[in-house]
């Protein structure tokens, strides 16, 4: 078979859920035996998500290759079985470094470089690079149509039907069809416009998902369809849902696998979509609930903990469980206590992060864990700042800091490691606190050998195993044994023994944080081990103390 392509395209306004809906497209494809891979091609200038703020951008993902990625590549890896990397995410900032590089270099022997044809040939070859990655390459256009930024992506994607040949490409265009109130009915005047727009650049969407609060009746998908140039069977609803684990199964009713296999002539067995069912089942009917407190920076963006908050929904399924979240401003902590804003809670995070504001108020929510019991789980930032909070209140060390931080005076319990041997580089790193910035970042899988009878060894059921990191610091082991000798476990480190990538702590019922982030790693199809055993610590912690019951 060759191989296929699918183009999504983004209509009407943003944050329709396009990255979701191209990973339930992957799921059922999955379903009926195909392999995909994905793409995303993000409009926007920057070289890579890794530095963007994550108000504006969301969570940055972080592929095992130690891509810094848009989080649209967490759904497609959480959707299906693809592990993806550098490949899968191009900005336009990336494509125009490229050639302008190629243009420095003298590859164009002076010619003059052009959007058409250099930055389109650039994305098009981009596209074409992940193709064997798969039987079916989905990728997604960031951003709206009629974007000015978007429309090399899109002269590219129109480009490719005709080089590839038409029974290779599929477009898919995403709008919404809103329900006016006023009116009592749907209106599909935004859905004409916006594909008239795709139209006047050389796009005829072979299908088009519109977004919208109920499943839209036939005549209207009729109606759309005649405005549209398409048939009504090419129209689907990708209606509202409580879970987004829910879409491949009702995309799947409206018929949009069964499209998708004619309009790219695939021949495929039924798809076999039992796991989704289950899934969606076991979500619907959880036997308990407890309350999870995320405590962090960026509480008002949800998107910012995108992945944490699905591996703990993950974590919560495999406990039949309903993960409740609750995001907790660090500097209220820090202003108000942890005890009035947290004593409901079943467990507490505190997830990665940067910077020093509100770090004392997620040191003092990590306090409050250790010192009540309660289930703790670290992230990255997390464990530096256990580290901070143990080595102040347990191991006598009153001054202990992040060198992050820049305070003094300092016991630099996490710090900016000077020499180590990095396992992907296969190369001793030395850097100073100098280094550029972007440079200096742990990312990526790295090993971590885990110590027999630790929590982190039970719930992996496995002595050595691969996480991904994104941080600049680490633990710094002129303070191991101190630190040890006051009660702290060091149950996971690099294979050489030189990085400390678990801890956990004595005399506690489930504390752990580790250096690396579990939570790019878990799929509601294979919870993340960690998240599972926290989960049924989370109840287990209820069910003793009866904490929060009375709210519920
Ligand atoms: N700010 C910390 C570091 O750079 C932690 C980063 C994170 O949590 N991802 O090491």
């Amino acid at each position: 078979m060759k191989n296929k392509f699918i183009f999504i395209t983004g209509g009407v306004l943003s944050s329709l859920g396009k990255g979701v809906a191209a990973a339930a497209i992957g799921a059922l494809l999955e379903s009926r035996g195909l392999r995909v891979t994905f793409q995303k091609l993000d409009p926007y200038i920057n070289v890579d998500p890794g530095t963007m703020n994550p108000f504006q951008h969301g969570e940055v993902f972080v592929t095992e290759d130690g891509a810094e990625t848009d989080l649209d590549l967490g759904h497609y890896e959480r959707f299906t079985s693809v592990v993806l990397g550098q490949e899968n995410n191009y900005t336009s900032g990336r494509i125009y470094n490229n050639v302008i590089t190629k243009e420095r270099r003298g590859d164009y022997l002076g010619g003059t470089v052009q959007v058409i044809p250099h930055i389109t040939d650039e994305i098009k070859a981009a596209v074409l690079r992940v193709a064997p990655q798969g039987d079916v390459a989905i990728v997604e256009i960031g951003g709206t149509v009629g974007d000015i930024e978007s429309l090399p992506f899109l002269e590219a994607i129109r480009q490719l039907k005709g080089d590839l040949g038409k029974q290779n490409v599929c477009y898919i265009h995403l709008t919404l069809v809103p329900f006016i109130k006023t009116a009592g009915e749907v209106k599909t005047k935004p859905t004409q416009h916006s594909v008239k727009e795709l139209r006047s650049i050389g796009i005829q969407p072979d299908i088009i998902l519109c977004r919208s609060e109920k499943i839209l009746s036939p005549d209207i998908k009729a109606k759309i369809a005649l405005f549209c140039n398409v048939e009504p069977e090419a129209v689907i609803t990708a209606k509202d849902v409580d879970n987004i684990y829910e879409i491949p199964l009702l995309l799947h009713h409206e018929g949009l696998d069964e499209r998708l296999i004619e309009v790219l002539n695939i021949w495929t067995g039924a798809p076999r979509l039992e796991p989704w069912e289950r899934l969606v089942a076991s979500l619907k009917s959880p036997r308990d609930r407890v309350e999870v407190g995320i405590i962090g920076k960026y509480v008002n963006l949800q998107e910012s903990y995108k992945s944490l908050h699905e591996a703990l929904v993950h974590g919560g399924m495999a406990n039949q469980v309903m993960v409740a979240l609750n995001y907790i401003d660090a500097e209220t902590v820090e202003r108000e206590g942890p005890a009035r804003l947290l004593a409901h809670l079943h467990g507490i995070i505190v997830p990665g992060g940067f910077g020093v504001r509100g770090a004392e108020g997620k040191i003092r929510a990590i306090q409050y864990a250790r010192e009540n019991q309660v289930p703790y789980f670290g992230l990255c930032f997390g464990m530096q700042l256990a580290v901070v909070e143990f080595a102040r209140h347990a191991a006598g060390l009153s001054q202990a800091q992040s060198e992050e931080f820049g305070i003094e005076p300092c016991e630099p319990v996490i710090y900016l490691m000077r020499q180590w041997y990095d396992y992907r580089k296969d190369a001793v790193v030395v850097r100073d606190q100098a280094s550029d910035k972007g440079g200096t970042m742990r990312l990526g899988a790295y090993p971590c050998v885990l110590k027999e009878g630790s929590l982190a060894s039970r719930a992996y059921g496995t002595g050595e195993i691969m996480e991904r990191h994104r941080h600049r610091y680490e633990f710094n082991n002129h303070y191991r044994e101190r630190l040890e000798n006051a009660g702290l476990k060091i149950t996971g480190t690099s294979p050489n023994g030189e990085l400390v990538e678990i801890i956990e702590l004595e005399n506690h019922p489930w504390f752990l944080a580790c250096q690396f982030h579990p939570e790019f790693k878990s799929r509601p199809m294979a919870p993340h081990p960690l998240f599972r055993d926290y989960i049924r610590a989370c109840l287990e912690y209820k069910q003793r103390t009866g904490a929060g019951t009375l709210e519920i």
